[in-house]
């Protein structure tokens, strides 16, 4: 059987092969050819900081790659593709953090390159190349000139161009999902939260919005969009603010504005999902489909993860069965972390709490975060049990609830047309 061997990363950035080690994953298992797929289409290879790339000679030794000749390096994956297994590599001493991004392992073979990844959804709206810059850069324009005052729009101009998010340009290309950012607080404190970090030491990729729209600055992008764009989805709760359940007396008088003036597309809310009460006011509304965030079904690493202020992990549960009776489609976004979510004790509470609240949809999500800032803060994985793999988790949950479909992304679902109230 052909081994899998190492890649690093050359100083200027440049990808080399060491035929002569065999490649590792985080944890240092042997990389073999089960676990890999061909690099996809719209994969970035990175060099990983101050990070030593490992392998294993053909005696079992473990060998460090000489700093001198470069980095360990991952590969950051489009979405459509969830991450198997982390990169092994060595940190060297008081160095930084790593960056907030999804790494993953790699290796290559006979020339090709290889990441331990499963495909788990079609990326093809997602794709960097749907996502021309040029003609971003020409539809930013003609919007801003169009709408000079309407900071929703200057805010996703920005996410846009700054941070490539491609619902924020979905808002410019005027098709499928498309973001609206409405709360600068939140009610957690994440780990891994992407707009705001507590510790000096770690840098959060985004700014965290500053101001919290109008109902008619909120009116003015959604309901073009929801009118005319193909599969239109128009979503609070983006990775720019805070959590938008801070802001839901403004979110439902926005839904109930916007349905007075079309009954079309879908209008969705990624939240934390912290209180059932202020959800039941959205769901009230004309609220039509939730994803609640999560990283776990087991309250101990729920807390662990998301740090909670003034809720429980049974208030997500009681969100989103309230959501289930009053006919919503719901999903969750479950951040994926190869072994620890695939762990034992965490597959059983998991497919618990999918059967107790009553999911339409799984998307799973790579957790963009450096192993050595999550790990410390969570719970012991000896106590979580064996890892058994993300492929075994994904069979598990295929297996066990059936009826939950798994991907990556939020459904344009056929809503109900309702006559404009
Ligand atoms: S819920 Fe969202 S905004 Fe709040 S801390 Fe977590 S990731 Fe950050």
């Amino acid at each position: 059987m052909p081994v899998p061997y190492l890649l690093y990363c050359t100083p200027d950035g440049e990808i080399r092969e060491e035929p002569r080690l065999q490649a590792l994953s985080f944890g240092e298992r042997p990389l073999e050819m089960r676990d890999l797929i061909p690099l996809p289409d719209g994969v970035t290879l990175s060099m990983m900081p101050d990070r030593l790339a490992i392998g294993r000679k053909r005696n079992g030794e473990r060998q460090v790659v000489a700093q001198t000749r470069g980095w360990a390096v991952a590969a950051l994956l489009p979405i459509g593709y969830t991450r198997t297994l982390l990169p092994a590599y060595e940190k060297v001493p008081d160095t930084e953090p790593l960056p907030f991004f999804g790494y993953s392992a790699v290796a290559g073979l006979q020339g090709r390159f290889y990441v331990a990844a499963l495909k788990t959804d079609n990326p093809h709206k997602w794709h960097p190349r749907v996502f021309s810059r040029r003609a971003l850069e020409q539809r930013v324009h003609e919007k801003q000139v169009a709408f000079p005052q309407n900071r929703v729009i200057a805010q996703h101009a920005h996410c846009a161009l700054d941070y490539s998010c491609p619902t924020a340009s979905n808002l410019f290309f005027e098709r499928w999902e498309m973001a609206i950012a409405v709360s600068p607080g939140c009610n957690a404190r994440c780990i891994g939260c992407i707009s705001k970090q507590e510790e000096e030491d770690l840098i959060s990729p985004q700014d965290r919005l500053t101001f919290i729209p109008t109902v008619e600055e909120i009116v003015e992008v959604a309901v073009p969009h929801l009118e005319q764009a193909e599969e239109a989805i128009v979503s609070f709760g983006q990775g720019c603010e805070g959590e938008p359940l801070m802001q839901w007396r403004r979110i439902a008088q926005a839904i109930t504005a916007i349905r007075a003036k079309t009954p079309k597309g879908v209008i969705n809310i990624n939240s934390n999902a912290s209180n059932p009460r202020w959800l039941q006011r959205l769901y009230d509304a004309g609220l039509d489909t939730l994803r609640a965030s999560t990283i776990s079904g087991h309250p101990e690493t729920y807390t662990a993860y998301y740090r909670p202020i003034g809720y429980t992990f049974d208030d997500v549960k009681e969100s989103l069965k309230r959501a289930r009776d009053a006919g919503l489609y719901t999903s969750i976004n479950l951040l994926c972390f190869p072994g620890m979510i695939d762990r034992e004790r965490e597959v059983e509470a998991l497919i618990a709490f999918v059967r107790e609240v009553g999911l339409n949809l799984i998307q799973l999500r790579n957790l963009n975060i450096d192993p050595e800032v999550l790990l410390p803060r969570m719970p012991a994985l000896a106590a979580m049990g064996k890892a058994l793999g993300m492929k075994t988790l994904i069979e598990t949950l295929q297996r066990e609830v059936p009826t939950v479909a798994i991907g990556n992304f939020s459904r344009p679902i056929q809503r109900v047309q309702q006559a404009p109230i």
